[in-house]
């Protein structure tokens, strides 16, 4: 059901400086930008190997984005698998007992179907899974 870790997101400050570390000093390619605006968030995409890399920065002090960082500052803020059947996956979930944030898919940054699992239902790590077509 899982078939890869399809990105991994992390919360920045300031969207600029930090992609001028990954893509200078580590050298990444920068695959471009996204306003997901219910979701207050501007994505950046930094694509690497079969997998990438997603920098959230909030777009409105209210965001989720936003207070995370206040709480626990920048950082690794979610993981996200890759599913074939984003649907039978949070049904799947359901009926192990997962609390999920999100009860239907929605919207997520380029075009993805996602859905969050509740950390506390994951050993502490915020959960997103993905489906691509
Ligand atoms: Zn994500």
């Amino acid at each position: 059901m899982i078939e890869k870790v399809d990105h991994v997101g992390i919360a920045v400050s300031n969207l600029d400086e930090t992609l001028k570390f990954y893509t200078e000093t580590l050298g990444l390619k920068f695959d471009g930008v996204e306003v997901v605006s219910d979701q207050k968030v501007k994505v950046a995409f930094l694509p690497i190997g079969d997998t990438e890399i997603e920098l959230l920065e909030s777009t409105d002090p209210d965001g989720p984005i936003a207070k995370y960082i206040e709480k626990k500052g920048e950082g690794i803020q979610h993981i996200a698998f890759r599913v074939d059947n984003i649907q039978a996956a949070l049904d799947n979930m359901r009926q192990k007992g997962v609390r999920l944030i999100d009860e239907q898919p929605r919207y997520g940054a380029g075009g993805a179907q996602i859905a969050f699992l509740h950390p506390k239902s994951t050993h502490g790590v915020l959960v997103e899974l993905c489906e691509r077509k």
